[in-house]
């Protein structure tokens, strides 16, 4: 595997693979990798066995346009030496660790990338200015690296749908692949934000996952109502854990509108403060 933070260097070598008729995937991260980033690289490696030459490309680049002044870009957890031999032993043929410098060399007047509707909801409500640091760095790194596919998770699933509308508006040309979100085994999903947890509130983060679970056995039952699913998660959050909602949402999972009568498909979402740190989770549910 190849570790670079050059622009230049990373081009050279995607050109290369290009040249070998390799299909190129890029997988953008922040480090701190876990098995939901890895997770990915396998998903992409696999697609090698259906006798398609792929050439995997991971990011690792904590971007500060997506973090706001009070939130935690200083302290996010960061560990180079150890993400590069997971990301090795997960199949990565190119690591792209660049500086702040080289993918924003002129950060005064940089021009951005904002997806108009899809960002005012839900993580965008509390976190302004989050998505469109998102999809300013995700549409830099589509220019640098030209990907044939993306893998984005689940896990952030407003995410995955801001970055398919972005991906749709600009006639970007590449593949978006969801993937599943990957969890602890007692339910949690897995996030590099989870190391900030105290014991206490790791014992009790993976109820947010099973409060999910119960809104999504409340629908299977019949339950047409969003408001009283939603009321359900939030009473089994509150009463079990010392968790701060921020929102307990029901959205149609395709675009984030709203949903009066439970049908379709539907995507529940949530965001709880466990002390200074902020966990989100969904799961699609189909009606
Ligand atoms: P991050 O490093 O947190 O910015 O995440 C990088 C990518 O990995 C994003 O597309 C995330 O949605 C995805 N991801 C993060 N956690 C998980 C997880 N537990 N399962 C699947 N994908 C994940």
């Amino acid at each position: 595997m190849k570790i670079t933070e050059y622009i230049t260097a990373l081009r050279e070598n995607i050109g290369k693979a290009r040249e070998q008729g390799k299909t190129v995937v890029l997988i953008p991260t922040m480090g701190y990798l876990h098995y939901g980033h890895l997770s990915m690289a396998e998903a992409a490696r696999k697609q090698d066995e259906d006798h398609e030459e792929i050439y995997i490309v991971m990011s690792i680049f904590v971007n500060p346009l997506q973090f706001g002044p009070q939130e935690d870009f200083d302290k996010y957890p960061r560990n180079l030496g150890r993400d590069s031999s997971l990301a090795q032993e997960a199949g990565v043929d190119i690591l792209f660790v660049p500086a702040i410098e080289e993918m924003y060399p002129e950060r005064e007047n940089l021009t951005q990338v904002s997806v108009s509707g899809l960002t005012n909801i839900l993580c965008g409500l509390q976190r302004p200015g989050h998505f469109q640091g998102v999809t300013t760095v995700v549409a830099k790194l589509f220019n640098i690296v030209l990907p044939d596919v993306a893998y984005f998770g689940q896990k952030d699933y407003q995410q995955f749908v801001v970055i398919k509308q972005m991906v749709k508006d600009l006639n970007i040309p590449v593949k978006l692949i969801a993937a599943p979100t990957v969890r602890e085994a007692d339910g949690l999903a897995m996030s590099s934000r989870n190391s900030y947890l105290e014991a206490k509130e790791r014992k009790q983060a993976p109820i947010l996952y099973h409060s999910l679970l119960e809104g999504a056995s409340l629908i299977a039952s019949g339950e047409k109502r969003p408001e009283v699913v939603r009321e359900k998660i939030r009473q089994k959050i509150n009463k079990e854990t010392s968790g701060k909602i921020e929102y307990v949402e029901i959205l149609k999972a395709d675009n984030l509108g709203p949903v009066d009568t439970l049908q379709g498909q539907v995507v529940i979402a949530l965001a709880v403060h466990f002390g200074p740190t902020r966990l989100i989770d969904n799961i699609l549910v189909e009606v």
